[in-house]
């Protein structure tokens, strides 16, 4: 039965009372978003523009630039983009940004950080957006990564605002989880990190696999800090969306769901079986497990609490 569930979904994602979270595709170029197109995903929630560069010695020029973000626009035309700038840095080292030598890459100058080593760039890249949003006619959702303060915010957004685009941040250190609702004055949305928010929250590398039990997703301190952002979108009445590997699992992203999150995107392979387990549960039952996970100790009992409610 499970298995003609999901090869039945066909979206748009809701919960079986007919609640709409929106369900969306991670994508890093116009051939990945091509084949995002191809599923359910009712538009792109993460482009993670750093990924079409990471080979290059110097920046590329703003028309190269707009030729790509173009292509991703025109896959999904007519459709929600949401196109992260920059995130270089730690493990996705850009050439051309300028990094210092650092001991602590993962706690130096990456995402929005790069603006003081390499000034500039996000002009440019914010200039390229805009161009391709002009000339496929989109209107891009633009954000940034990285943001701890309520003043990179409020930059951010103004820089955004000036090229008549729709500015957010994410979500991946915990002082900007916990101002969720003032980075909301400056803000249109929010998207959730949750590989980033782990590994902060947690203060345990990501990329090690000693330490993964300590980066899981479904760990209780992460999702406290979920809830709050997602709270603090739904006071403002603006979307908060999770584009971490959180939203990628079915059962994680139903809590996610019950904690007000209003969008899940994950990587094209994901998206069908997110979308029909989603599918298959009503939002009470999302909202009891997301309390009940809130309340575990431990990411087993976590997993646990919510399988009892949603299987
Ligand atoms: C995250 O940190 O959860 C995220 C979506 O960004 P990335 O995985 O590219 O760091
Ligand atoms: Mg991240």
């Amino acid at each position: 039965v499970e298995r003609e569930r999901v090869a039945g979904w066909s979206g748009p994602g809701a919960t079986a009372d007919g609640h709409p979270v929106e369900i969306l595709a991670n994508v890093q170029d116009g051939s990945g978003a091509r084949a995002a197109r191809r599923t359910p995903a009712q538009g792109v929630g993460l482009f993670r523009t750093e990924l079409c560069f990471l080979d290059r010695d110097t920046e590329p020029t703003e028309d190269e630039q707009a030729d790509i973000y173009a292509e991703v626009f025109d896959a999904f035309e007519g459709r929600k983009v949401v196109l992260r700038t920059l995130d270089a840095g730690s493990d996705k080292p850009l050439r051309f940004a300028n990094h210092p030598d650092e001991h602590n890459p993962a706690l130096g100058v990456r995402g929005i950080r790069i603006t003081t080593t390499a000034p500039g760039v996000l002009d440019r890249q914010l200039d390229a957006v805009a161009a391709a949003a002009s000339r496929t006619g989109a209107t891009p959702w633009v954000m940034a990564p990285m943001v701890a303060t309520v003043s990179e915010a409020a930059d951010f957004a103004a820089r955004v605002r000036e090229r008549g685009l729709s500015p957010g941040v994410m979500i991946e250190v915990p002082s900007a989880a916990l101002l969720a609702d003032r980075l909301l004055e400056h803000l249109d949305f929010l998207s959730i990190g949750t590989n980033d928010l782990a590994q902060y929250t947690m203060a345990a590398d990501r990329m090690s696999p000693q330490l993964a039990a300590l980066t899981d997703p479904w760990q209780p301190a992460v999702l406290a800090l979920v809830a709050r952002a997602a709270q603090a979108g739904a006071a403002a009445s603006k979307p908060v969306g999770v584009c971490g590997e959180a939203a990628a699992d079915p059962l994680l992203a139903c809590v996610l769901a019950g904690m007000g999150v209003t969008s899940l995107s994950c990587a094209a392979s994901a998206v069908t079986g997110v979308g029909a387990r989603l599918s298959s549960v009503p939002m009470d039952r999302c909202r009891e497990a997301a309390e009940a996970v809130l309340a575990s100790d431990d990411p087993v009992a976590a997993r646990a609490a919510a399988a009892k409610l949603l299987d």
